[in-house]
């Protein structure tokens, strides 16, 4: 046995070699006796292996705060008699399938417990409260930490967080206290303004050293460990992913077209430079819902997933006493065996052709905790639509890879910063194009690109309608003569 292990792949090459992953939610109210009373975890780990299962995420820890393994320095679900996880790992071992250990640090338990740690809100931006943990507060020194040591000496693969980033601003003493010792000025009171603009800042540092914290504590014990944190540098909250991230992952929002947002958030993390995964839900409604999505269905997400690059991770929800439903699975298998005969194809990479900028800076200068990335959501729905093969990139590998590209696209990015316009302008002169909309570029009533574009601003439109009319007639080719009415922001520029 031992010696089998130490034959196996180290979880980077084996994870990033596994295309076909599953994810079992099972977040159990602690009143719940019925808890895994109907699992068996060789026969759970036999069926996934028969489905064309490759690797999946296990409960450690739920939204509740409930532990699923035996742990002497959490909160283990009251009613579960067992080693869960434990049992789980060794199946999976076994079989030669990856655990990955789900981890969701809400803690609703501990929120309860310590109202003292309790996330509070901002009373400037209404619905921000929350009945979870604040992770600024001694959480994190006293549960999180202790809590991931322990979880590091299982036999897993990796550890995969759920919501282990800042999602809704925070007034608590712990965020006061920590945001004036480290910015160095008085808390923001008010949801606007320069010193809200620095707090914004401030989150996005938090989140850093969140993702810090959880991989030195994960790492000091086993340094193998991936690390995954759901939602983490997608373009809600943008950035490159540090080195001890080992992949990305998050569940796409399927009360949008989940097609639509697996190719947007496959495309984005592909410029990222890390491997990833995608998972799209076996759920009709996703989360929450228990009716079966239809096979055609999935298997679109599942197709739109590879060919991006990345793994395709399904996700299901155990039932109370821990068993799955059997349709589930086979629904899971069928899209496994879909996956499995392209397998030879993958990984793929992108051919540079046509590149969509991201700029950090200009997400994060909205003001948000989570920014509206609707104009880059926009550029990639008229490319897929009209069947332009595209990338999207960061500044930073922007400026790398321009010359790989023939067209750049800038979509309603404000801030661009001074290397980057050079190097747009130098990018131009060489033969590249580049296509920018709306308010790219516009600080302090100038376009920064003005310049390059030939223009100069003349006013920011107040109001958010317009029409759409093409001055050139080569681009009027098949549009109707008639303006075209366009619900969105305006900028009124003159020719320079
Ligand atoms: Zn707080």
């Amino acid at each position: 046995m031992e010696a089998g292990r130490s034959m196996r792949l180290p979880a980077f090459i084996g994870l990033t070699r596994a295309y076909r992953r599953a994810h079992f939610d099972y977040h159990t109210p602690p009143g719940v006796d019925a808890v895994a009373k109907g699992f068996d975890a060789e026969r759970f780990v036999e069926r996934l292996a028969e489905a064309g299962c490759q690797a999946f995420n296990f409960f450690a820890k739920d939204v509740f705060g409930n532990c699923y393994w035996d742990t002497k320095v959490g909160n283990k679900h009251p009613h579960l008699d067992r080693d869960l996880l434990g049992e789980v790992v060794d199946a999976a071992r076994r079989r030669g399938l990856r655990v990955i250990a789900y981890y969701n640090v809400m803690d609703l338990i501990n929120a309860r417990r310590h109202p003292e740690w309790r996330h509070v809100g901002h009373p400037a931006v209404p619905g921000s409260e929350g009945e979870y943990v604040c992770l600024n507060s001694p959480w994190v020194e006293e549960v999180f930490i202790p809590e991931l040591k322990e979880l590091a000496h299982y036999d897993l693969d990796g550890v995969f967080f759920d919501f282990l980033y800042v999602r809704q601003p925070c007034a608590c003493r712990w965020c006061r206290e920590t945001f004036e010792r480290e910015a160095g000025e008085p808390f923001p009171e008010r949801a606007e303004g320069p010193g809200w603009r620095k707090y914004i800042e401030w989150v996005r540092k938090v989140n850093d050293k969140l993702v810090e914290v959880a991989c030195s504590a994960l790492h000091s014990v086993n340094p193998q460990l991936l690390v995954a944190v759901n939602w983490a540098y997608t373009p809600r909250q943008p950035g490159e992913p540090p080195e001890c991230i080992g992949y990305l992952t998050l569940d796409v929002d399927e009360t949008r077209c989940p097609v639509l947002e697996a190719s947007y958030h496959a495309k984005h993390f592909d410029g990222l430079g890390k491997p990833f995964e995608v998972m799209v839900t076996r759920f009709l409604k996703w989360w929450g819902d228990w009716g079966l999505k239809p096979l055609e269905q999935l298997l679109a997400e599942c197709a739109t997933v590879i060919a991006n690059g990345g793994a395709c991770n399904i996700g299901d929800h155990l039932y109370v006493d821990g068993r799955q439903d059997p349709a589930a699975l086979e629904l899971m298998s069928r899209a496994f065996e879909f996956i499995r005969v392209r397998e030879e194809c993958l990984p793929s990479s992108s051919v540079p052709y046509v590149a969509v900028l991201l700029s950090a800076a200009s997400s994060w200068a909205q003001g948000r905790v989570l920014a509206d990335d609707s104009p880059l959501r926009g550029a990639h729905l008229l490319l897929l639509e009209s069947g332009v093969h595209h990338d999207v990139l960061l500044d930073s590998r922007l400026m790398e890879e321009m010359y790989e590209y023939r067209l750049i696209i800038v979509p309603s990015q404000r801030v661009v910063e001074p290397e980057l316009v050079d190097a747009l302008k130098e990018y131009v002169a060489g033969g590249g194009s580049l296509l920018v909309t709306f308010d790219t570029s516009l600080a302090d009533g100038q376009l920064e690109l003005g310049e390059l574009l030939g223009v100069e601003l003349e006013s920011e439109e107040p109001v958010e309608l317009g029409y759409i009319r093409p001055l050139d007639p080569g681009l009027a080719k098949g549009l109707p003569e008639s303006p075209i009415f366009v619900r969105g922001r305006f900028t009124a520029v003159r020719a320079a």
